[in-house]
This record gives C-alpha cells, sequence and structure tokens, in this order.
C-alpha cells in the first residue's frame, strides 16, 4: 500500500464531530463531482476506499445510496458515484461562479470545518509523495473552478500553492517537509504526521554527515594544494643554487617534505629528528616561502 493511500485510510477512518464538520467534509470530497446529461451529480474516485467512504457521507448528509460503477482505463481503476440531490446540485452550482468563495458558501461555523473540508479535498483529489523519498503534496482535478477556488481557500489559510498543469487536469501543490507536514496536521492525519516528521529528522542528519564529509574532502584538497607549493618552493630553492646556504633547520624541514610529499603537517612533525612542533614547522614552511620569493619577487608563488 502506498504511502498516500495510507493517509487516504487515515483520513476516511476520522472521527466527524459536527454536522457543520461533515457538511463541509463532503463539499470537499464533491470537488471533483458534476452533473452528467441524464441530470445527475456524477463523481469519480480512483480509490475504492475513498469511494466507500463517499457513498457513505452522501447517505448521511444528502438522505442518498448513491449509484455505483466500477470502471477501467489505460490500466486506472475508477469507482463512479451517480446520484440525485437538488440541495448538492445547488452547492455545485454555487462552485462554478468564477470566484467562487468556499468560506462563503459553507459559511464555516467552527475550526474543525476548515480541517474537514481540506481533508475532503485531499481524499476527492489530493495526493502525497512517500516522505522517505520527497516531500510533495497535490492536488489536481479537471474542473480548473473548483481548483481556483480550493487554491484560493488554501491561501487564505496561509499555504500559497504553486501551479502545474497535468494533460487535461490543473494542479495545485506543495513542496518542501514544513508545508507537507502542516498540512497533513490540518487535515488530522495524527498517525503518518510522525512518519512525516522522522524522514524529514533522518533527512537532516544525512545531510548534516554530507556537510561533514564535504567538508573533509575540501581540508584534503587544501592540504594537498599547500604540499605542492611547498614542493615548488624547495626546487625554486635547489635550481636557484641557494639550498646549501639555507640554515641548517630550514634545509632538514626541506629534505622531510620533499622526500614525503603526501604527508600532513603533523605527520611531517613526527618525522621530524630531532623532533619539532607544530609552530615551528609552519614557521620553517614560511620561511622557506620567503627565501623562494626573495628570489622569484613576491606573490610569484601564490
Ligand atoms: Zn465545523
Amino acid at each position: 500500500m502506498s504511502f498516500a493511500d495510507r493517509v487516504r485510510e487515515e483520513l476516511c477512518e476520522l472521527p466527524i464531530k459536527h454536522p457543520c464538520c461533515r457538511h463541509a467534509l463532503m463539499a470537499g470530497l464533491l470537488l471533483c463531482a458534476f452533473e452528467n446529461e441524464e441530470k445527475q451529480i456524477a463523481v469519480r474516485y480512483r480509490q475504492e476506499v475513498v469511494a466507500t467512504f463517499a457513498s457513505s457521507m452522501i447517505r448521511q448528509q444528502y438522505g442518498k445510496v448513491p449509484d455505483s460503477r466500477m470502471s477501467g482505463r489505460c490500466g486506472h481503476r475508477y469507482y463512479d458515484l451517480f446520484f440525485t440531490s437538488p440541495a448538492c446540485r445547488k452547492l455545485l452550482f454555487r462552485f462554478l461562479e468564477p470566484t467562487a468563495d468556499i468560506e462563503k458558501i459553507l459559511s464555516f461555523s467552527c475550526e474543525g470545518c476548515r480541517s474537514a473540508f481540506l481533508r475532503g479535498a485531499f481524499l476527492a483529489c489530493g495526493t502525497v509523495s512517500d516522505p522517505h523519498k520527497s516531500f510533495h503534496l497535490e492536488f489536481s482535478l479537471p474542473q480548473k473552478g473548483a481548483v481556483e477556488m480550493l487554491a484560493r481557500f488554501l491561501s487564505t489559510c496561509g499555504y500559497e500553492p504553486r501551479r502545474i498543469v497535468r494533460g487535461d487536469s490543473v494542479g495545485i501543490y506543495y513542496k518542501g517537509s514544513a508545508y507537507v507536514e502542516e498540512l497533513v496536521t490540518l487535515m488530522g492525519a495524527q498517525h503518518v504526521i510522525f512518519e512525516i516528521i522522522n524522514s524529514r529528522i533522518e533527512r537532516e542528519i544525512r545531510n548534516n554527515e554530507n556537510r561533514a564529509t564535504n567538508c573533509v574532502a575540501k581540508n584534503i584538497e587544501k592540504s594537498i594544494a599547500a604540499a605542492t607549493r611547498q614542493i615548488e618552493i624547495i626546487n625554486c630553492l635547489m635550481e636557484a643554487g641557494k639550498f646549501e646556504g639555507l640554515p641548517e633547520g630550514l634545509r632538514v624541514t626541506a629534505l622531510v617534505r620533499y622526500r614525503n610529499p603526501d604527508a600532513t603537517l603533523d605527520e611531517l612533525v613526527a618525522l621530524h629528528e630531532p623532533p619539532i612542533s607544530k609552530s615551528g614547522l609552519t614557521h620553517r614552511l614560511r620561511k622557506l616561502a620567503e627565501e623562494a620569493e626573495g628570489i622569484l619577487g613576491k606573490g610569484a608563488l601564490e
């Protein structure tokens, strides 16, 4: 069972607290409904669990048992419901108003109403990706007016959606764990929300580990560049015949570096006999660079 199916199952099982919330939920479930040629309300769902749930909601809200029919096309199954209801017909007509405002149409009476409407809309036309793969939540419908009404509702709730066209359908979507977490919470799916949060935390830990690895790789790159430069300096001093005239300490350090081009600074320190401190080593390397600059001119080895 996909993650989105588990979200849908949980949403179908949530209790409905008030009649106003049931009305709002029903309106969400009817976002993809239309009036067919036989003057019936027709509504198509892609999941059997949603169709069964919607059928029971229609019975409670409009006192009608809808006819149901299953059909298939291009490997997809569809579950169609048909019923007649003047009240429902009136509601769907209001959805068609160019700037239909669901908050005015339904006059949400309690905080639960918004949540219920969003839950119905998600069941009717929403999907969400598996949070272990990505954070993407989308609503898509062939009815452009209904999508725009849903987009206006979500914007007033503080969630400005992005838009996408998919074949015959228009979609609005959200990317990112924050949006997905908040919208799923608003719908009321308490169980799956923990899965989304855990996936987000796992991803954050992984990203931090990657950042740390990149940081180590950058440091290695830097040390290789420094070692290459130091070898160039030593070569320059030798070619200019200046090497033998250097103080003994500088010659020792130059030879240790020359013979161990891959060694880190700590390894170079350990290779010195008599021992030397790390700051002593850096001092000597700097001195060697100054000597080379004396020959080549300042900045020549940058
Ligand atoms: Zn309510």
